[in-house]
C-alpha cells in the first residue's frame, strides 16, 4: 500500500458516497444524491485525479479554525482536484515549488484530518 513518507499514518483516498440510482460520486460523502436526491451510499475513492484550478494563499487565514504550522505562516497553494470519479475536491496542494504548480498535473487526494491534502502522483502510482 502507498503511504506518504512524511506522514507514513495516513492512508490514501477519501471516503465519498455514490447514488445508488444515477451513479453520482459525492466528497464529502452525502446521505442523498446531490443531482436526483435520491439515497447514496458510501463509496470509498482512491484519490487519483488531476488538477482542474488553483490559487496561492499568500496570507494567514483567520485563527481559528486555521491552524498556522509550528515554523509560522508560509504562502500555500490551495486548488481544486478533478477525481476520476467526475467530482471535484477542494484540496490543499502540498509540492516542493509553487512554479511545479500545472493544470491537469496528476495529482493524489487524501484526506488528513478532515482536510483534503493533494500531492503529486508519482510515476509509480500512475495507472495503479
Ligand atoms: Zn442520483
Amino acid at each position: 500500500m502507498a503511504t506518504d513518507p512524511r506522514s507514513p499514518t495516513v492512508t490514501v483516498g477519501l471516503q465519498g458516497s455514490r447514488c445508488s440510482g444515477c451513479s453520482v460520486t459525492a466528497y464529502p460523502a452525502e446521505d442523498a444524491c446531490p443531482r436526483c436526491g435520491g439515497p447514496a451510499d458510501p463509496e470509498f475513492l482512491p484519490g487519483a485525479g488531476t488538477l482542474w484550478t488553483w490559487t496561492v494563499q499568500r496570507y494567514a487565514p483567520k485563527s481559528p479554525p486555521y491552524q498556522p504550522p509550528p515554523g509560522g505562516f508560509e504562502p500555500f497553494a490551495l486548488g481544486y482536484v478533478e477525481l476520476a470519479e467526475g467530482v471535484r475536491v477542494a484540496a490543499v496542494l502540498d509540492v516542493e515549488d509553487l512554479d511545479d504548480i500545472r493544470i491537469g498535473m496528476p495529482l493524489t487526494v487524501t484526506a488528513e484530518h478532515g482536510v483534503p491534502r493533494a500531492r503529486p502522483t508519482s510515476a509509480g502510482e500512475e495507472g495503479s
